[in-house]
C-alpha cells in the first residue's frame, strides 16, 4: 500500500454515480472516511444507499457539496486527503448539446479536480476514472493500432465533436488531467480506463448508460434484432478493485484499460437469452449491417451512417495484461455481471408492464 495514513480521509467526486458506488463502499470497508463529493448533499434519495453502506462497514461518509463546472468547488471536500478518485463525468450517449452536457463537465471538471490538487498539499495520489473510450473511438481504429489489440499505447484520435462525441469528452478529460499531473511532481496520477461497466447496482436511482443499454435487451426495444457491436466489458466490482490498487499500490503507475472480455452485443443476448428468454424479449437475431446503415439514422438519434461503417461488424480486442499483473484484477465472468444486473432490473421491476 501507498504509504498512507489511515487516519486521513479519501475523495471521491461522482459519489451518487454507479460506478463509484463500488469504490464508496470498499473505502468504507476498509475503515476509511471518504469525502463525498456531490452535487446535492440533501437529495437523500441519491444518497441513501451510500449512507446504509456507511452505517454498516468501519468507515465514515462526510458530504460536500461541489459541481464540476464550479471553479473552486472541490476545496472543501479535498481537504486533509492523501488519495482522490476522480469519477464524475456525464456518461450520456444522447446528449442534446454534446459541448455543453459532456465536454464541458469532463474536460472543465477534470482541471478543476486537478487544479484543486496541486493546490491542496495533503493530496499524494489522484485517480482518474477515464474510459477505454479514451483509447479509441470506433472498432474500425483497431486496424492502426500498434499490436493486434488496443494497448495503454492507443489513443483515441477519431472522435469528435459530432462523432462519438461522449468518447472525445472522455479523451479531452484524460489529456487535460495528464497535462495537469505532468507539469508537478507531488501528487502521482493513476487512470483506470474500463471497458462498458456490467453488473448490479448500489444507487437505485443510478442513471449510467449502463443500466439503460442493457434494459433495453429486456424491454422490447431490441425485439426486432441486436446491432453486431463488438466491445469490451467488465463488472463494477472489478472496476471498484481496479481504483483500489490504483489509489494504495506504490508501485502502480500510468493507465489502465480494465476490461474483462472482447465481447459484442449478440453475445450478450446469447447469455440473457440462456437465462431469461422465455419471459423477456431478448433479441433472437442480429440486425444485418446494410440494414442498419440504411435504417438506423432514422431510429437512433446518434446513430449516423459514418458511425455504423466504422463500427458495426467489426470486432474490439484489448489487452488487460497490464490490470492483471500490476493491480491484480481477476476479472469476473461476464455470464456473471450481465445475469445479476438483469436480474437486479427484474427484482426493482424495471420491466413491469
Ligand atoms: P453515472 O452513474 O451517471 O455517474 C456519473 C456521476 O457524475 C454522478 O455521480 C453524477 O452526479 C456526476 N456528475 C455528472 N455531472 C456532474 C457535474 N456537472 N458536477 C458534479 N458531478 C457530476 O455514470 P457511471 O457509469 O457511474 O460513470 C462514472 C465514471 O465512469 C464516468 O467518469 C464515466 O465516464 C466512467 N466510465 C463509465 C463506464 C460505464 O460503462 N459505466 C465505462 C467507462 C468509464 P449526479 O448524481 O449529481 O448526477
Amino acid at each position: 500500500m501507498l504509504e498512507y495514513n489511515i487516519s486521513s480521509p479519501v475523495m471521491v467526486t461522482g459519489a451518487t454515480g454507479y460506478v463509484a458506488g463500488w469504490l464508496v463502499k470498499r473505502l468504507l470497508e476498509e475503515g476509511f472516511t471518504v469525502h463525498a463529493a456531490v452535487r446535492d448533499p440533501h437529495n437523500s434519495k441519491k444518497l441513501s444507499h451510500l449512507n446504509e453502506l456507511a452505517e454498516r462497514s468501519p468507515g465514515q461518509i462526510k458530504y460536500f457539496k461541489a459541481d464540476l463546472l464550479s471553479t473552486g468547488s472541490y476545496a472543501a471536500a479535498m481537504q486533509g486527503c492523501e488519495v482522490v478518485f476522480h469519477t464524475a463525468s456525464p456518461f450520456n450517449l444522447s446528449a442534446d448539446n454534446p459541448q455543453k452536457d459532456l465536454i464541458e463537465p469532463a474536460q472543465l471538471g477534470t482541471r478543476n479536480v486537478l487544479e484543486e490538487a496541486n493546490r491542496t498539499e495533503s493530496v499524494k495520489r489522484v485517480v482518474v476514472t477515464s474510459s477505454c473510450a479514451a483509447i479509441y473511438g470506433d472498432n474500425a481504429d483497431l486496424k492502426d493500432a500498434r499490436g493486434d489489440r488496443f494497448t495503454e499505447a492507443d489513443w483515441n484520435n477519431s472522435s469528435s465533436l459530432t462523432h462519438q462525441p461522449y468518447s472525445y469528452s472522455k479523451t479531452l478529460a484524460e489529456q487535460a488531467a495528464w497535462d495537469i499531473a505532468n507539469a508537478q511532481n507531488r501528487w502521482s496520477l493513476i487512470v483506470i480506463n474500463p471497458s462498458l461497466v456490467l453488473g448490479p447496482s448500489l444507487n437505485p436511482a443510478a442513471t449510467s448508460a449502463s443500466l439503460s443499454l442493457i434494459r433495453q435487451f429486456g424491454d422490447g426495444t431490441m425485439k426486432s434484432g441486436t446491432v453486431d457491436l463488438g466491445m469490451g466489458a467488465v463488472d463494477v466490482r472489478d472496476v471498484a478493485e481496479a481504483h483500489m490498487a490504483a489509489g494504495f499500490e506504490p508501485s502502480v503507475q500510468g493507465r489502465y484499460i480494465v476490461s474483462g472480455h472482447d465481447t459484442s452485443f449478440p453475445e450478450f443476448a446469447s447469455i440473457l437469452r440462456d437465462r431469461f428468454g422465455e419471459t423477456y424479449p431478448i433479441p433472437k437475431t442480429t440486425v444485418p449491417k446494410w440494414l442498419a446503415w440504411l435504417i438506423g439514422p432514422f431510429l437512433a438519434k446518434n446513430t449516423t451512417r459514418k458511425y455504423v461503417s466504422r463500427n458495426l461488424g467489426l470486432p474490439f480486442r484489448a489487452d488487460n495484461s497490464k490490470s492483471i499483473q500490476e493491480l491484480s484484477i481477476k476479472y469476473r465472468p461476464l455470464e456473471t455481471s450481465l445475469s445479476e444486473m438483469f436480474q437486479q432490473m427484474i427484482d426493482q421491476g424495471v420491466f413491469a408492464k
